[in-house]
Protein backbone atom coordinates (compact mmCIF):
# COMPACT_ATOMS: atom_id res chain seq x y z
CA UNK A 1 0.00 0.00 0.00
CA UNK A 2 1.43 3.37 -0.67
CA UNK A 3 0.43 6.13 0.95
CA UNK A 4 1.02 9.86 -0.31
CA UNK A 5 -0.39 13.11 -0.37
CA UNK A 6 -3.33 11.93 -2.94
CA UNK A 7 -4.36 9.29 -0.24
CA UNK A 8 -8.30 9.55 0.69
CA UNK A 9 -8.76 8.78 4.48
CA UNK A 10 -12.09 6.73 5.45
CA UNK A 11 -12.30 6.49 9.29
CA UNK A 12 -14.24 4.84 11.88
CA UNK A 13 -16.30 5.90 14.46
CA UNK A 14 -17.83 3.52 17.03
CA UNK A 15 -16.91 1.90 20.47
CA UNK A 16 -16.19 -1.52 18.30
CA UNK A 17 -13.28 -0.30 16.87
CA UNK A 18 -10.76 -2.46 18.48
CA UNK A 19 -13.05 -5.56 16.91
CA UNK A 20 -14.55 -4.09 13.74
CA UNK A 21 -13.97 -6.25 10.60
CA UNK A 22 -14.00 -3.13 8.10
CA UNK A 23 -10.54 -2.36 7.99
CA UNK A 24 -9.71 -5.64 6.18
CA UNK A 25 -12.86 -5.59 4.20
CA UNK A 26 -12.23 -2.13 2.61
CA UNK A 27 -8.58 -1.92 2.73
CA UNK A 28 -8.85 -5.61 0.60
CA UNK A 29 -11.23 -3.84 -1.38
CA UNK A 30 -9.04 -0.79 -1.91
CA UNK A 31 -5.65 -3.07 -2.80
CA UNK A 32 -7.49 -5.12 -5.12
CA UNK A 33 -8.98 -2.05 -7.10
CA UNK A 34 -6.11 -0.25 -6.77
CA UNK A 35 -7.87 2.67 -5.12
CA UNK A 36 -5.71 5.16 -3.50
CA UNK A 37 -7.62 4.95 -0.45
CA UNK A 38 -7.17 3.84 3.50
CA UNK A 39 -9.36 2.73 6.49
CA UNK A 40 -8.64 3.50 9.48
CA UNK A 41 -10.10 3.36 13.44
CA UNK A 42 -10.29 6.74 15.14
CA UNK A 43 -10.98 7.04 18.67
CA UNK A 44 -13.82 9.31 19.48
CA UNK A 45 -13.12 10.85 22.81
CA UNK A 46 -15.34 14.53 21.95
CA UNK A 47 -18.15 13.92 18.83
CA UNK A 48 -18.54 17.13 18.47
CA UNK A 49 -14.61 17.59 17.43
CA UNK A 50 -14.23 14.52 16.12
CA UNK A 51 -17.26 15.73 13.25
CA UNK A 52 -15.16 18.81 13.09
CA UNK A 53 -11.95 16.75 12.21
CA UNK A 54 -13.69 15.15 9.55
CA UNK A 55 -13.99 18.78 7.89
CA UNK A 56 -10.86 20.10 8.79
CA UNK A 57 -8.44 17.67 8.05
CA UNK A 58 -9.98 16.19 4.32
CA UNK A 59 -10.99 13.19 5.45
CA UNK A 60 -13.17 11.26 2.83
CA UNK A 61 -16.15 9.37 4.98
CA UNK A 62 -16.46 7.81 8.14
CA UNK A 63 -18.47 4.40 9.22
CA UNK A 64 -20.61 5.30 11.85
CA UNK A 65 -22.00 2.44 14.58
CA UNK A 66 -22.58 2.10 17.99
CA UNK A 67 -23.04 4.50 20.13
CA UNK A 68 -22.71 6.97 17.63
CA UNK A 69 -25.23 6.90 14.83
CA UNK A 70 -28.28 9.16 16.45
CA UNK A 71 -25.90 11.51 18.69
CA UNK A 72 -23.84 12.29 15.30
CA UNK A 73 -26.75 13.60 13.47
CA UNK A 74 -26.70 16.89 14.92
CA UNK A 75 -23.69 17.62 13.84
CA UNK A 76 -23.86 16.93 10.38
CA UNK A 77 -24.57 19.50 7.64
CA UNK A 78 -27.18 17.16 5.93
CA UNK A 79 -29.01 13.80 5.91
CA UNK A 80 -30.28 12.04 2.67
CA UNK A 81 -33.54 10.80 2.63
CA UNK A 82 -33.44 7.15 3.91
CA UNK A 83 -31.22 8.73 6.91
CA UNK A 84 -33.68 11.29 7.64
CA UNK A 85 -36.66 9.15 8.02
CA UNK A 86 -34.62 6.82 9.77
CA UNK A 87 -33.34 9.41 12.03
CA UNK A 88 -29.75 7.85 12.44
CA UNK A 89 -26.56 7.61 10.12
CA UNK A 90 -24.50 4.51 9.72
CA UNK A 91 -22.32 6.57 7.26
CA UNK A 92 -20.98 10.11 6.80
CA UNK A 93 -19.86 11.64 3.43
CA UNK A 94 -17.75 14.93 3.40
CA UNK A 95 -18.63 16.29 0.27
CA UNK A 96 -16.54 19.00 -0.48
CA UNK A 97 -16.87 20.20 3.53
CA UNK A 98 -20.35 19.15 3.42
CA UNK A 99 -20.91 15.95 5.43
CA UNK A 100 -24.06 14.47 4.66
CA UNK A 101 -25.22 11.25 6.57
CA UNK A 102 -26.65 8.21 5.07
CA UNK A 103 -27.83 4.99 6.21
CA UNK A 104 -27.04 1.58 4.27
CA UNK A 105 -28.48 -0.61 7.62
CA UNK A 106 -32.12 -1.29 5.87
CA UNK A 107 -30.97 -2.38 2.73
CA UNK A 108 -28.34 -4.22 3.86
CA UNK A 109 -30.51 -6.26 5.40
CA UNK A 110 -33.11 -6.85 3.05
CA UNK A 111 -30.25 -8.06 0.91
CA UNK A 112 -29.06 -10.30 3.35
CA UNK A 113 -33.08 -11.73 3.48
CA UNK A 114 -33.10 -11.90 -0.41
CA UNK A 115 -30.12 -14.00 -0.79
CA UNK A 116 -32.39 -16.55 1.06
CA UNK A 117 -36.39 -15.46 -0.12
CA UNK A 118 -38.40 -12.49 -1.55
CA UNK A 119 -40.01 -10.39 0.86
CA UNK A 120 -42.81 -8.64 -1.03
CA UNK A 121 -46.36 -9.94 0.33
CA UNK A 122 -44.41 -11.90 3.26
CA UNK A 123 -45.75 -11.55 6.70
CA UNK A 124 -42.56 -10.25 8.89
CA UNK A 125 -42.15 -9.86 12.28
CA UNK A 126 -39.95 -8.04 13.59
CA UNK A 127 -38.61 -7.55 17.20
CA UNK A 128 -37.27 -4.60 18.29
CA UNK A 129 -37.75 -0.74 17.60
CA UNK A 130 -33.92 0.94 18.05
CA UNK A 131 -31.81 1.87 15.39
CA UNK A 132 -31.22 -1.23 13.35
CA UNK A 133 -34.90 -1.95 13.80
CA UNK A 134 -36.09 1.43 12.11
CA UNK A 135 -33.67 1.32 9.63
CA UNK A 136 -35.06 -2.39 8.73
CA UNK A 137 -38.66 -1.60 9.16
CA UNK A 138 -38.14 1.33 6.71
CA UNK A 139 -36.55 -1.31 3.79
CA UNK A 140 -38.50 -3.86 4.50
CA UNK A 141 -41.80 -1.63 3.84
CA UNK A 142 -40.09 -0.25 0.87
CA UNK A 143 -39.85 -4.21 -0.28
CA UNK A 144 -44.46 -4.03 0.35
CA UNK A 145 -43.59 -6.96 3.08
CA UNK A 146 -46.88 -7.01 5.79
CA UNK A 147 -44.54 -6.05 8.71
CA UNK A 148 -45.39 -6.73 12.14
CA UNK A 149 -43.45 -4.69 15.26
CA UNK A 150 -42.49 -6.08 18.49
CA UNK A 151 -41.26 -3.86 21.16
CA UNK A 152 -40.73 -4.04 24.78
CA UNK A 153 -40.95 -0.05 25.34
CA UNK A 154 -44.34 0.38 23.74
CA UNK A 155 -44.31 3.68 22.83
CA UNK A 156 -41.51 3.20 21.26
CA UNK A 157 -42.46 0.47 19.28
CA UNK A 158 -45.81 2.35 17.99
CA UNK A 159 -44.27 5.35 17.45
CA UNK A 160 -42.19 2.98 14.89
CA UNK A 161 -45.70 1.26 13.37
CA UNK A 162 -46.99 4.78 13.11
CA UNK A 163 -44.22 6.24 11.15
CA UNK A 164 -43.71 3.00 8.35
CA UNK A 165 -47.34 2.12 8.79
CA UNK A 166 -47.48 -0.99 10.02
CA UNK A 167 -49.32 -2.80 12.74
CA UNK A 168 -47.50 -2.90 16.67
CA UNK A 169 -48.00 -5.81 19.00
CA UNK A 170 -46.59 -6.68 22.72
CA UNK A 171 -44.30 -9.69 23.22
CA UNK A 172 -47.34 -11.53 24.81
CA UNK A 173 -49.33 -11.20 21.62
CA UNK A 174 -46.44 -12.86 19.88
CA UNK A 175 -47.65 -16.61 19.90
CA UNK A 176 -50.47 -15.35 18.29
CA UNK A 177 -49.14 -13.86 15.30
CA UNK A 178 -46.27 -15.65 14.84
CA UNK A 179 -48.23 -19.08 13.43
CA UNK A 180 -49.30 -17.71 10.07
CA UNK A 181 -45.28 -15.10 9.72
CA UNK A 182 -43.31 -15.74 6.57
CA UNK A 183 -40.08 -14.19 8.77
CA UNK A 184 -38.84 -13.11 11.96
CA UNK A 185 -36.17 -10.67 12.65
CA UNK A 186 -34.44 -9.98 15.95
CA UNK A 187 -33.49 -6.50 15.66
CA UNK A 188 -32.89 -5.92 19.51
CA UNK A 189 -29.34 -6.54 21.13
CA UNK A 190 -30.94 -9.82 22.93
CA UNK A 191 -28.92 -12.49 22.40
CA UNK A 192 -25.54 -10.56 22.09
CA UNK A 193 -22.46 -11.86 23.77
CA UNK A 194 -21.58 -11.81 26.96
CA UNK A 195 -25.59 -12.63 27.71
CA UNK A 196 -25.78 -14.92 24.46
CA UNK A 197 -27.37 -17.38 26.54
CA UNK A 198 -30.73 -15.28 25.90
CA UNK A 199 -33.74 -15.43 23.40
CA UNK A 200 -36.93 -13.19 23.25
CA UNK A 201 -39.02 -16.35 21.28
CA UNK A 202 -39.52 -19.28 23.16
CA UNK A 203 -38.49 -22.57 20.48
CA UNK A 204 -42.30 -23.57 20.79
CA UNK A 205 -43.04 -20.54 18.88
CA UNK A 206 -40.71 -21.50 15.79
CA UNK A 207 -41.82 -23.03 13.00
CA UNK A 208 -40.45 -24.60 9.77
CA UNK A 209 -42.32 -22.81 7.33
CA UNK A 210 -40.22 -19.27 9.45
CA UNK A 211 -37.31 -18.08 7.81
CA UNK A 212 -35.62 -16.74 11.08
CA UNK A 213 -32.97 -13.24 11.08
CA UNK A 214 -30.66 -12.40 14.08
CA UNK A 215 -28.78 -9.41 13.36
CA UNK A 216 -26.37 -9.93 16.40
CA UNK A 217 -23.18 -10.75 14.66
CA UNK A 218 -21.54 -11.63 18.20
CA UNK A 219 -21.95 -14.30 18.36
CA UNK A 220 -22.20 -15.98 14.81
CA UNK A 221 -24.73 -18.02 16.02
CA UNK A 222 -27.21 -16.95 18.38
CA UNK A 223 -29.23 -19.02 20.70
CA UNK A 224 -32.24 -17.69 18.83
CA UNK A 225 -30.63 -18.62 15.48
CA UNK A 226 -29.45 -21.99 17.06
CA UNK A 227 -33.08 -22.96 17.88
CA UNK A 228 -34.62 -21.77 15.00
CA UNK A 229 -32.11 -24.47 13.20
CA UNK A 230 -33.23 -27.31 15.43
CA UNK A 231 -36.72 -26.50 14.37
CA UNK A 232 -35.83 -26.76 10.65
CA UNK A 233 -36.03 -22.72 9.85
CA UNK A 234 -34.15 -21.27 7.16
CA UNK A 235 -31.92 -18.69 9.10
CA UNK A 236 -29.70 -16.09 7.84
CA UNK A 237 -26.69 -14.60 10.37
CA UNK A 238 -26.40 -11.37 11.10
CA UNK A 239 -23.00 -11.07 9.64
CA UNK A 240 -24.43 -11.40 6.04
CA UNK A 241 -26.61 -8.07 6.87
CA UNK A 242 -22.62 -6.43 7.93
CA UNK A 243 -21.74 -7.43 4.77
CA UNK A 244 -24.16 -5.87 2.25
CA UNK A 245 -24.27 -2.62 4.74
CA UNK A 246 -20.82 -2.63 3.85
CA UNK A 247 -20.83 -3.25 0.78
CA UNK A 248 -23.10 0.06 0.13
CA UNK A 249 -21.18 2.44 2.10
CA UNK A 250 -18.40 1.15 -0.43
CA UNK A 251 -20.26 2.47 -3.45
CA UNK A 252 -20.52 5.64 -1.29
CA UNK A 253 -17.31 6.04 -0.11
CA UNK A 254 -15.68 6.00 -3.53
CA UNK A 255 -17.98 5.93 -5.99
CA UNK A 256 -17.78 2.82 -7.53
CA UNK A 257 -19.11 -0.62 -6.85
CA UNK A 258 -17.53 -2.93 -4.58
CA UNK A 259 -15.29 -6.30 -6.08
CA UNK A 260 -17.68 -8.56 -4.13
CA UNK A 261 -15.68 -11.61 -3.63
CA UNK A 262 -13.20 -9.97 -2.32
CA UNK A 263 -14.98 -8.28 0.33
CA UNK A 264 -16.34 -11.68 0.94
CA UNK A 265 -13.22 -13.02 1.42
CA UNK A 266 -11.47 -10.51 3.93
CA UNK A 267 -14.90 -10.86 6.38
CA UNK A 268 -14.61 -14.97 6.31
CA UNK A 269 -10.74 -14.89 7.04
P1 LIG B 1 -30.63 0.10 20.08
O1 LIG B 1 -30.97 1.28 19.24
O2 LIG B 1 -30.04 0.30 21.43
O3 LIG B 1 -31.99 -0.78 20.22
C1 LIG B 1 -32.05 -1.88 21.09
C2 LIG B 1 -33.37 -2.63 20.91
O4 LIG B 1 -33.31 -3.79 21.77
C3 LIG B 1 -34.60 -1.83 21.35
O5 LIG B 1 -35.71 -2.20 20.55
C4 LIG B 1 -34.80 -2.33 22.79
O6 LIG B 1 -36.15 -2.24 23.20
C5 LIG B 1 -34.44 -3.78 22.65
N1 LIG B 1 -34.06 -4.37 23.93
C6 LIG B 1 -32.94 -4.10 24.65
N2 LIG B 1 -32.94 -4.82 25.78
C7 LIG B 1 -34.10 -5.54 25.79
C8 LIG B 1 -34.69 -6.47 26.68
N3 LIG B 1 -34.09 -6.81 27.84
N4 LIG B 1 -35.87 -7.04 26.35
C9 LIG B 1 -36.50 -6.71 25.19
N5 LIG B 1 -36.00 -5.83 24.29
C10 LIG B 1 -34.81 -5.25 24.59
O7 LIG B 1 -29.61 -0.87 19.33
P2 LIG B 1 -29.40 -1.04 17.75
O8 LIG B 1 -28.38 -0.08 17.27
O9 LIG B 1 -30.73 -1.06 17.10
O10 LIG B 1 -28.71 -2.49 17.70
C11 LIG B 1 -29.44 -3.67 18.05
C12 LIG B 1 -28.58 -4.89 17.72
O11 LIG B 1 -28.38 -4.96 16.31
C13 LIG B 1 -27.17 -4.87 18.34
O12 LIG B 1 -26.86 -6.18 18.73
C14 LIG B 1 -26.28 -4.46 17.17
O13 LIG B 1 -24.96 -4.94 17.29
C15 LIG B 1 -27.00 -5.14 16.02
N6 LIG B 1 -26.75 -4.53 14.69
C16 LIG B 1 -26.34 -5.35 13.69
C17 LIG B 1 -26.13 -4.83 12.43
C18 LIG B 1 -25.67 -5.75 11.33
O14 LIG B 1 -25.25 -5.24 10.28
N7 LIG B 1 -25.77 -7.05 11.49
C19 LIG B 1 -26.33 -3.47 12.17
C20 LIG B 1 -26.77 -2.66 13.22
C21 LIG B 1 -26.98 -3.20 14.49
P3 LIG B 1 -36.69 -0.95 24.04
O15 LIG B 1 -37.17 0.04 23.02
O16 LIG B 1 -37.77 -1.51 24.88
O17 LIG B 1 -35.52 -0.45 24.85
Amino acid sequence: MKINGETQIIGFFGSTYKTSKMYAMYNAAFHTLNLNYIYVPFIVNDLKKAVEGIRNLGIKGVGVTIPYKIAIVKYLDELDENAKRIGAVNVVINNNGKLIGGNTDGLGGVKALKEVTKISGKKVILLGAGGAARALAFAIKDEDGNLVIVNRTEEIGDDLAKAVGSKFIQFHQLDKEIKDADILINATSIGMAPNDNKSLVDKQFLHSDLIVMDIVTNPKETKLLKMAKKMRCKIVYGERMLFWQAVLKFKLFTGIGIPIKVMEESLYA
